[in-house]
């Protein structure tokens, strides 16, 4: 079992990371990598132009856009 670190309160400058679907560029050499809701199915590379592997990747949660969740109640 691994002990998973959950939220740090001594750090509240640290942006949230949360595992995002990604893909990224085959070729080691090339960093290019595109959020899967953002890829097509047949995605390449926009930089190479060569395969693009499903990945995993930390990225730090977008700020508004929040997952599938009901938007706040405007209050007036
Ligand atoms: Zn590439």
């Amino acid at each position: 079992m691994s002990t998973e670190t959950k939220a740090v309160p001594d750090e509240p400058a640290k942006p949230e990371l949360e595992p995002t679907k990604i893909f990224k560029c085959r070729d080691a050499a090339c960093r290019a990598w595109v959020r899967e809701e953002f890829a097509t199915e047949q995605q390449v590379c926009p930089i190479c132009g060569g395969p693009m592997l499903r990945s995993i990747r930390h990225l730090p949660a977008i700020p508004g856009v929040k997952k599938k969740r009901k938007a706040p109640v405007k209050r007036k």
